[in-house]
């Protein structure tokens, strides 16, 4: 899938539409999601132009991958969520019901968040 310029997250980091910045590092930026689905709700993105954990864990940089990780685990540390504990994931494609083609990792927090998924038929 190629990358659209247009996509919202991509607005975001141009600046064009604003976000509610929690988090900036040299290769990824973290903001709250729109629509939160839990007290703290996080989406972390990397700055370069990848739809999602499949084009950059095949071709970011190992400086963009580590940044990113980093940023993740920062971003746990500073919602104060990681005694409790937190949930991350990253939607991937159609069955994943990816909608905002940039990667983002969602960071969930702030109350028991239950099993990770409800069983689906196979
Ligand atoms: P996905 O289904 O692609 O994994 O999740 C996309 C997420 O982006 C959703 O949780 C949605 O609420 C969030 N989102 C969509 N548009 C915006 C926006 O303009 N700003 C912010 N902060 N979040 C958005």
């Amino acid at each position: 899938m190629a990358y659209d310029d247009n996509n919202i997250f991509a607005k975001i980091l141009k600046g064009e539409i604003p976000c509610d910045k929690v988090h900036e590092t040299e290769h990824s930026l973290a903001f709250r999601d729109i629509n939160p689905q839990t007290p703290v709700h996080v989406l972390v993105i990397p700055k370069g132009r990848y739809v999602s954990m499949d084009d950059f864990s095949a071709t970011a940089s190992d400086a963009e991958i580590a940044d990113f990780t980093r940023a993740v685990g920062d971003v746990a540390r500073m919602m104060d969520i990681v005694d409790n504990g937190y949930r991350i994931l990253a939607n991937h494609g159609e069955d994943g019901h990816q909608e905002v083609p940039h990667l983002h990792i969602h960071v969930f927090g702030g109350k028991n968040l239950g099993r990770m998924i409800k069983p689906v038929d196979k």
